[in-house]
């Protein structure tokens, strides 16, 4: 992604993989590029690690409040960056901010499942169709063929838990189930093929990353990568898409997951 990709939006920016996705785009040398940074509350102390990043970026991180599970909070955040980039595009949304609660048949609370869809489904769905404009702006202007990150491209973050191939072997892997986590993400594979093929003539690219397990709050400490690590490899496949991953699954490493 070095010297690639103008203008990325990233939702859940405070924390875990969102904050390091941050980190390291603005740490890579790219004249002109503009970094999103969405969280939903920008002023809490969760939000500090961020803000100091930004501080150090002035004019490249943008600090913007954006709870996914709020309309009206997405609405406000679109016209909010849509006054930053102007007449230029939105290159790259990243729809990582997720919730995961664990739980199985028996345990799960209606509150839960209905958060948990609110946010990693309809949050999602809603905050690509408000940052929709500008992503066709950008692909329209780019003036390339074909379908890449750095034209115009909707990265959603899954999970290899909403596979249901391999849902029977890695169900034996957790404790419990996070059987309402498993259904939404699936929910998100499912939108995410609509959404590539909705949007194909538009030139705008749809592909599903897996970050892998990772260390953070919701992967625990006893996940197999830490965070670098996962961005890194993500940012690395990111800009190998193509429009032969329209609509595709990938594991950080680029291999394609199975449904
Ligand atoms: P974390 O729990 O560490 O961070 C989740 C982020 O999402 C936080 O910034 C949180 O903000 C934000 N978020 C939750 N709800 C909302 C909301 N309504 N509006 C805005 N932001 C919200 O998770 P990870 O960094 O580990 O996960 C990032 C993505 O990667 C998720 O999509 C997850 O499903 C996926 N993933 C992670 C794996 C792992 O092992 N870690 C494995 C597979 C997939 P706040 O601080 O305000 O709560």
């Amino acid at each position: 992604m070095a010297g690639k990709v103008c203008n990325v939006l990233i939702t859940g920016a405070n924390r875990g993989l969102g904050l390091e996705m941050v980190k390291q785009l603005a740490e890579m040398p790219c004249p002109g590029r503009r970094i999103f940074a969405c969280c939903r509350d920008p002023n809490a102390p969760k939000a500090q690690s961020l803000q100091e990043l930004a501080k150090k970026h002035p004019g490249v991180i943008h600090v913007i409040r954006l709870d996914v599970a709020d309309l009206s909070s997405i609405q406000e955040s679109a016209k909010q960056v849509g006054s930053v980039l102007g007449k230029d595009g939105l290159n790259l949304l990243v729809n990582n901010a997720a919730m995961a609660p664990y739980d199985n048949t028996q345990t799960a609370k209606l509150k839960d499942l209905q958060d948990t869809f609110q946010t990693n489904v309809i949050g999602t769905m809603m905050v690509t169709k408000e940052f929709l404009p500008y992503l066709r702006e950008a692909a329209k202007s780019s003036g390339k063929p074909g379908m890449s990150c750095c034209k115009a491209a909707v990265i959603n973050i899954s999970t290899i838990l909403s596979s249901i191939t391999k849902a029977p072997e890695n169900i034996s892997l957790f404790p419990t189930l996070a059987l309402t986590y498993r259904v939404s993400k699936a929910g998100l594979n499912m939108l995410t093929v609509c959404q590539a093929q909705e949007f194909k003539a538009d030139g705008v690219l749809f592909t599903l990353l897996h970050p892998g397990w990772v260390r953070t709050d919701m992967g625990g400490a006893d996940g197999e990568i830490d965070a670098r690590e996962s961005v890194s490899g993500m940012l690395r496949v990111m800009d190998s898409l193509t429009e032969k991953h329209n609509g595709g699954f990938l594991d950080y490493k680029g291999q394609p997951l199975p449904w």
